[in-house]
């Protein structure tokens, strides 16, 4: 009895040492642990220093964007173009030179290999002799050059910037849009350039995207796990994929192994080899089109057999994960949205009114003291000017752009503006201004609409520098119920920014600007170069047509603007923003929530088919995120919450809450080409 006593004692001293040690241990590494997170927090603020450099005699505060973004408008893209016509034939030599000058291009480097074997395809040689003009600072830019010989010289008002010799790039925004000029080119000695135009660029990128999309679609019919979707679900899932690249012995997928990727092979050829008695037998080999792992996406399974790449192969992947986001796995086979569709093209009750007149609207005229001065404008865009009236019979207040006839066919927008007043005519929506009526005579177009009497998110965002997180949750709220409105009616809206928010009197939050809108039906893509540079989504940069998912994306781009101040991809140079775009990387600022980065992050994914708005469930998704976990979207809908913006709202004269603009002495040239018929 006493030994076992002996033990048990023996024993028990035993684990107290043991359970000492072990408190010893613990404490060591709670030790290491708040040193190493003392290293983190010491590592975050170097690197916030490193991100946001203070200012010279400011605090410690990011950049805040100063200037109002440009416009990039749509131009068409020529139906019929003789593709083989446009390539040049080129010796290695020479295509080496363009590879290396491409890949040495911030910008063009950036684009897909397709595209730049197709620019590499489609350069023509070009010869300048001694001091002649290649661009002119000012004048619209049609083509982008690499200099094959020779030297060029690079001046900017007149003052000399930089030389241009072989292999060097310029004029390369020039392919993506109609851009100005920033500086005068000019030949130093006699030069060969490398040249090609926008118009054959973009067109043969187009077609090559829609042939693209086209063959996917029908690589994706012959599986038979999705052989039951339509295409607007099969179009979608193409929007979800990626490309990847795989070296030759590459193993794609590993037998036995879980599997959760399915994939298409879109260039190369793979091995299927499956192990036999320890030995890998060649089951068959599969090439462009033919596509493996497909049971992966609906079903918990291991891979039967080892997919190996066999010389360099470049396949279109999706994972299960982000399947499941794209499609109901459960609906697969009930899934129809088709008689949805058909629904949103009914007609609408037209809101415009018939009684205004155009004679019965005076201008509003600033006060300067006990005098009147000029009229109010209350601002000024890339097309139009938009002047602040009142109706002569019952004083209400009216908003009424006026846009140059000439102007319009000048940049090719026409159709663009008969669009803006067909779909603002058929809108009703709280969330986007109305319009109340249109008029014309021979020199502008005039759109009279509601008047946002708050001002524009742009000016209040410029104020204050930036918004608390309840503001911009409520502003970014708004601008929700708009694209559900919008998009419901298959309405993509593509110009998302501060500048095209106004604020109504209550401090609700409208869409004004629809020079962009589109209609478009789901499924299908649309490849026009549009919108604000710093607000584009990827795909539009890349030419690979684009939907409702861009307004999506721009939706994070405005997130993370109003909670920071400047967009997430900015610079003052196009091309940079471009590059940033492409890269895809967001640095947040250490001060913005969680909720906010994660919210951002997903609005802002590369693919289309990932990005939040545009995965199954739509834009409840949106709503659905923690950001706006205290948004009672139904009081805002009915316009029964306490706008947090109409703290921004400055009282005084109706126009004291918009920039002031200085007035317009020019008259418009008259223009009677009638493309303004049913204007
Ligand atoms: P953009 O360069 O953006 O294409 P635009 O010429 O098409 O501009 P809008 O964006 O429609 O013109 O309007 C220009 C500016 O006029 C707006 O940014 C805003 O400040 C003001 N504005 C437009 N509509 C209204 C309105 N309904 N009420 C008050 N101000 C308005
Ligand atoms: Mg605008």
């Amino acid at each position: 009895m006493e030994k076992r006593l002996e033990e048990l004692r023996q024993q028990l001293e035993k684990q107290c040492l043991i359970s000492e040690e072990l408190q010893r241990q613990n404490r060591e590494l709670e030790q290491r642990l708040q040193e190493k997170e003392k290293l983190v927090r010491e590592l975050q603020a170097q690197y916030h220093d490193l991100e946001f450099p203070p200012p010279i005699g400011a605090e410690l505060e990011p950049e805040f964007r100063k200037s109002r973004a440009a416009v990039v408008a749509p131009e068409p893209i020529p139906e019929t173009l003789d593709v083989g016509k446009a390539r040049v034939k080129k010796t290695d030599g020479e295509t080496n030179l363009i590879v290396k000058a491409i890949q040495k291009n911030d910008f063009l480097s950036r684009l897909d290999d397709e595209q730049i074997a197709m620019m590499v395809d489609l350069l023509e040689t070009f010869d300048v002799s001694r001091g002649g003009e290649v661009i002119k600072e000012g004048s619209e830019g049609n083509s982008m050059y690499i200099v094959a010989a020779g030297e060029l010289i690079v001046t900017q008002a007149g003052r000399d910037l930089r030389t241009l010799t072989r292999g060097d790039v310029f004029g390369e925004l020039a392919i993506l849009y109609n851009c100005k000029r920033t500086a005068t080119v000019k030949a130093k000695t006699e030069v060969r350039l490398w040249c090609m135009e926008r118009q054959t660029y973009r067109t043969i990128i187009t077609n090559k995207s829609k042939k693209k999309r086209e063959q996917l679609l029908g690589f994706l019919k012959t599986s038979r796990t999705l052989k039951d979707l339509n295409d607007v679900q099969l179009s979608k899932i193409i929007d979800s994929m990626e490309e990847v690249k795989y070296q030759n012995k590459d193993v794609i997928v590993r037998e036995g192994a879980e599997a959760n990727t399915f994939y298409i092979i879109l260039k190369g050829e793979v091995l299927v080899t499956k192990s036999v008695n320890g030995l890998q037998k060649q089951i068959r080999r599969m090439g462009k089109g033919e596509h493996f792992g497909e049971q992966a996406l609906i079903r918990e399974v291991l891979r039967t057999a080892t997919c190996a790449a066999d010389g360099p192969v470049t396949c279109f992947s999706i994972d299960k994960e982000v399947f499941e986001e794209t499609i109901p796995v459960e609906h697969l086979e009930l899934f129809d949205d088709s008689k949805m569709l058909q629904e949103t093209h009914a007609p609408e009750k037209s809101s415009l009114s018939s009684t205004l007149r155009l004679k019965d609207l005076v201008p509003v005229l600033y006060q300067e003291g006990r005098f009147q001065g000029d009229p109010v404008t209350l601002g000024v865009g890339a097309f139009g000017r938009v002047q602040l009236m009142n109706a002569l019979n019952h004083g209400k207040y009216y908003a009424m752009k006026r846009v140059s006839k000439k102007h319009i066919v000048g940049k090719r927008q026409e159709e663009h503006v008969l669009f803006e007043k067909k779909i603002l005519k058929a809108i009703q929506c709280d969330f986007i201004v109305r319009l109340h009526a249109t008029f014309k005579d021979t020199r502008y177009i005039y759109m009279v609409m509601e008047f946002c009497g708050g001002g524009e998110i742009w000016t209040k965002l410029k104020e204050v520098g930036r918004f608390d997180e309840q503001m911009a949750v409520f502003c970014t709220a708004c601008v929700v119920e708009a694209y559900a409105y919008l998009h419901k009616k298959s309405i993509m809206y593509r110009d998302l920014k501060p500048e095209n928010l106004m604020l109504d009197a209550c401090g609700y939050v409208k869409l004004v600007d629809f020079g962009f809108a589109r209609e478009l039906v789901r499924g299908e893509k649309t490849y026009s170069f549009v919108g604000t540079p710093e607000y584009m989504a990827p795909e539009i940069i890349k030419n690979q047509g684009h939907d409702f998912a861009v307004d999506f994306w721009s939706l994070g781009v405005l997130i993370y603007e109003l909670l920071v101040g400047s967009p997430p991809f900015s610079s003052s140079e196009p091309q940079k923003i471009y590059s940033k775009i492409l890269d895809g990387v967001l640095k947040y600022p250490p001060y913005l929530s969680e909720a906010a980065k994660s919210i951002i992050s997903k609005l802002c994914r590369p693919r289309p088919g990932q990005r939040l708005g545009n995965t199954k469930n739509g834009i409840q998704e949106v709503r659905h995120h923690r950001w706006f976990s205290n948004m009672n979207w139904h009081k805002l809908r009915m316009a029964q919450l306490d706008a947090p913006t109409v703290r921004l709202i400055r009282k005084g004269p109706c126009y004291i809450n918009f920039d002031r603009f200085p007035q317009d002495q020019t008259k418009a040239d008259e223009e009677f080409s009638g493309w303004d018929r049913d204007f």
